[in-house]
């Protein structure tokens, strides 16, 4: 009888079974899924909730580590702290993504408006 295992995608968080050995790629989105080392049958054994923070424990362990720090000095615990605080940190990186999106293009219309005062236009 072939042997089922718990794929996780790190990209969306979609979790799959899966006969062993496979390598899987996430149905949602496509990117290749990480096999766990939990066993399918303890996997389905426990409630959702506890899937769940299974999930979440397995997608931190793989966060980067600016991640994993930012959620430490936070001492958040709860999954609805861990998702306000990411939330939180996808608003300044929104904000940050803008400000430097206007810098490049500032920056490009200075070169064309240089290129333009080397070069005049007939
Ligand atoms: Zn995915």
């Amino acid at each position: 009888m072939p042997k089922l295992a718990v794929s996780l995608c790190l990209q969306c968080g979609c979790h799959t079974l899966t006969q062993l050995p496979s390598i899987l790629l996430c149905p949602r989105c496509g990117c290749p899924m990480k096999p766990l080392s939990i066993q399918a049958e303890t996997f389905m054994k426990l409630s959702g909730t506890e899937q769940d923070f299974f999930l979440v424990q397995e997608i931190l362990d793989s966060a980067p580590a600016s991640v994993r720090q930012t959620l430490s000095v936070h001492g958040s615990s709860s999954h609805h702290e861990v998702i306000a605080i990411l939330c939180h940190q996808v608003s300044l990186l929104k904000k940050e993504n803008s400000r430097l999106e206007d810098t490049v293009s500032w920056m490009h219309q200075t070169i064309w408006t240089l290129i333009h005062r080397i070069h005049p236009s007939p």
